[in-house]
């Protein structure tokens, strides 16, 4: 079964979960909506997408045309074709989507702008596939959470039982995207001001056994979430620093390099290395660990992490429809999957 899938807004999140997605050998691209003929157009006609309009106006139809676009249609004619839709559209705007969903009677998954009851379902890979499969609609959570998630569950899942596991998070998080000019701030380091932040307390969503409490800073970058972030761990854990870094360096979509000895001391070097590797975009699906920042001391453990916040949520996608259409029931076998797809396409 090659599973048919919709992606409704085609921007920064859109074209990518398109692009890892047209890689699967189990799911293909139907169609990519856009809200009218701009320079996204050009990639999806170069990718061989079918374009749609985002807007069911026969007007928005035309514009495309006009453009030079053959345009296939509105976003409810996609939808026909389709066994389940992503909604890429920007946060916050998916709760009106979903009724269009719903109404069409296909799956669909949204991103992490989107508040958890929206669907009542969130999802990571690492955290709760067996908890998605089969369901009608979930969450891919953000891109923050999603890099929580990566590091915390491992190690939660290690010492679970055995006695309490609590979290404090500072995240410090780029202004804008890349390709953002309407966001900052450009000269100011900018606290949220609610306390405690959203972020942290969200991955409560995917595993709710972990307590976790989380501060926020908007900082003058654009290429990177920083965490920095203390786990209290139970009493007798067993644990040491290596552990925890050995831990890590088996766990999937982690990358854990010491800094020194790599010269890899900021997230400026840490997306020189991505853009090394080469996969499209210059994009890090990975959580980048510095090694030599991590200490455990007695219950204590504190560490870095940095999160490419573009693209760290995009796998994830891939995985969450494998649960959604029962094409695997193992996280770590969808993981494997997936990545070996995105690791053949570049
Ligand atoms: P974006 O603004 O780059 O792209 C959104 C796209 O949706 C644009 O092409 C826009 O024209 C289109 N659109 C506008 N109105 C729409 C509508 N009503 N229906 C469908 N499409 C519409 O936004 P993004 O950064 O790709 O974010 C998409 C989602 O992914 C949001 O929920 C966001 O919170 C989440 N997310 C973003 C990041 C990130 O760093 N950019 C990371 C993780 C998750």
């Amino acid at each position: 079964m090659v599973v048919r899938v919709a992606i409704n807004g085609y921007g920064t999140i859109g074209k990518r979960v398109a692009s890892a997605i047209a890689c699967q050998d189990d799911m293909e691209i139907v169609g990519v909506t856009k809200t009218g003929p701009s320079f996204g157009c050009e990639l999806a006609v170069k990718n061989n997408f079918d374009l749609y309009s985002t807007s069911d106006s026969t007007e928005s139809v035309r514009k495309f045309h006009d453009a030079g676009y053959d345009c296939k249609g509105t976003l409810s004619d996609l939808l026909k074709i389709a066994d389940i839709v992503v909604d890429c559209s920007p946060g916050k705007y998916g709760a009106a989507n979903y009724g269009k969903y719903c109404d069409a009677g296909i799956k669909s998954i949204f991103q992490g702008g989107e508040k958890h009851s929206l669907t009542g379902m969130s999802y990571t890979s690492s955290a709760n596939h067996s908890s998605n499969i089969g369901v009608d609609s979930t969450r891919v959570v953000s891109c923050n959470t999603t890099g929580l998630s990566r590091t915390l569950v491992p190690l939660y899942s290690l010492v679970k039982g055995r006695g309490k596991f609590s979290v404090n998070c500072v995240m410090i998080r780029r202004a804008a995207d890349p390709g953002d000019s309407s966001k900052g701030p450009i000269n100011a380091i900018k606290p949220v001001l609610k306390v405690p932040s959203h972020h942290g307390p969200d991955l409560m969503t995917v595993e709710p056994g972990i307590d976790i409490t989380s501060l926020a800073v908007a900082v003058p970058t654009t290429i990177m979430h920083v965490h920095a972030i203390t786990v209290n761990l139970p009493e007798g854990h067993g644990l040491s620093t290596s552990d925890v870094i050995e831990l890590w360096s088996k766990s999937p979509r982690i990358i854990v390099m010491n800094g020194k000895d790599t010269r890899i001391t900021s997230t400026a070097e840490v997306m020189e290395m991505a853009r090394d590797i080469g996969r499209k975009w210059g994009d890090l699906h990975e959580i980048f660990v510095w090694e030599d920042g991590v200490s455990l001391l007695g219950d204590t453990l504190h560490y870095f992490q940095a999160i490419h916040q573009e693209s760290d949520v995009i796998p994830e996608n891939v995985d969450a429809i494998r649960a959604m259409m029962n094409l695997d029931d193992d996280w770590e076998s969808s993981v494997a999957k997936t990545d070996a797809a995105i690791s053949r396409s570049y």
